[in-house]
């Protein structure tokens, strides 16, 4: 392709939203044989939700969700937001002695929620604290058992009835006694699955990773289409996953949201940030997918197979 044609193609690809940096990702992308979508953000709307809550200890849920919220406050995790979310509305909304007014007025007030000390989020595993001096855990089975709290018969199959409709479940212990677990969805963006489907047809081989369980993981892949699934991979390990796909010397992309994702997006030969996500992904690709949609994977790589196919 001349010089003329490649600036054609990123001027084409602007007025889409696709923003490419250099020629030569524009060159890249039209050989990419994998396609590694990271789950949550990406392949999902990244608009997690707290669908169940369950307690499994004397507590009250009010206590219970108070509880789990005050550890997460400080988390800036999807999933911590989401919980806090639930615990507000509850706290706020489902007390009947508060008017509407008073509802309002307290909206964006912390004074429900509890003190917390020694703080740490764990990457891939969840949220550590103290609470009235006890300690307080918050995320997926590995933070719990990990940590020495173990998990009876009836939490770990609440757990995996999660999973398997698709939610992510996350558990919560206090004084190293499992007190609840919450049920968190995030529904697929709704492109999603005609996006894997075109390109399967284009004989693009998609793949998802993820920090996720296995079971959540493998049910999302379900319903979007992909078989080839990378679950419960550290933050660290997604740029791992990508070199083992470039190891027979495959071109492969990557298509992340996340600050969790720049490593992989940066290892990739053709690394696509959605343009919603962190500015640190953003700055790691080569693509950025401005509209925040996926149709735009298959946009990217057709325009670099028309800019550079040999019959013109
Ligand atoms: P993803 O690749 O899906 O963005 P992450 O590495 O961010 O994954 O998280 C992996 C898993 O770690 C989550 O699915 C969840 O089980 C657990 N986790 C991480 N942070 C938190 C948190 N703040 N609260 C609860 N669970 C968490
Ligand atoms: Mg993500």
């Amino acid at each position: 392709a001349t010089p003329t044609a490649v600036m054609v193609a990123t001027g084409v690809g602007a007025n889409n939203g696709v923003l490419i940096k250099g020629g030569d990702a524009l060159e890249r992308a039209q050989k990419v044989k994998y396609v590694i979508f990271d789950k949550t953000g990406t392949l999902t709307q990244g608009k997690a939700k707290v669908t169940t809550a369950k307690v499994f200890s004397g507590m009250d849920r009010g206590e219970f969700l108070t509880l789990v919220a005050s550890a997460e406050a400080s988390s800036e995790h999807p999933l911590a937001k989401a919980i806090v979310e639930y615990a507000r509305h509850f706290h706020f909304f489902d007390e009947n002695s508060l008017t509407e007014d008073a509802q309002n007025s307290n909206k964006g007030s912390t004074a429900w929620l509890l003190d917390v000390v020694e703080f740490s989020a764990i990457p891939g595993r969840g949220i550590h604290c103290f609470i009235d001096g006890k300690r307080v855990l918050v995320g997926n089975r590995k933070l719990l058992t990990e940590s020495g709290v173990s998990i009876p018969t009836q939490v770990e199959n609440f757990v995996v009835d999660l999973e398997e409709s698709a939610r992510t479940g996350i558990l919560a212990a206090y004084d190293d006694y499992v007190i609840g677990v919450l049920g968190v969805a995030d529904p697929l963006k709704r492109e999603a699955a005609v996006v894997v489907e075109g390109l399967v047809k284009m004989g693009v081989r998609p793949v998802i990773v993820t920090g996720d369980n296995w079971r959540t993981a493998q049910a999302v892949a379900r319903e979007v289409g992909i078989q080839d699934v990378r679950a419960e991979v550290m933050p660290a390990g997604k740029a791992d996953v990508v070199r083992s796909f470039q190891k027979d010397g495959s071109i492969v992309a990557m298509v992340g949201d996340g600050i969790n994702d720049s490593p992989a997006l940066a290892a990739a030969d053709v690394g696509m940030a959605i343009g919603a996500g962190t500015d640190i992904a953003i700055e790691a690709a080569d693509y950025v997918l401005m509209r925040n949609n996926l149709e735009d994977v298959i946009t990217a790589i057709d325009l670099s197979r028309k800019t550079f196919s040999r019959i013109r």
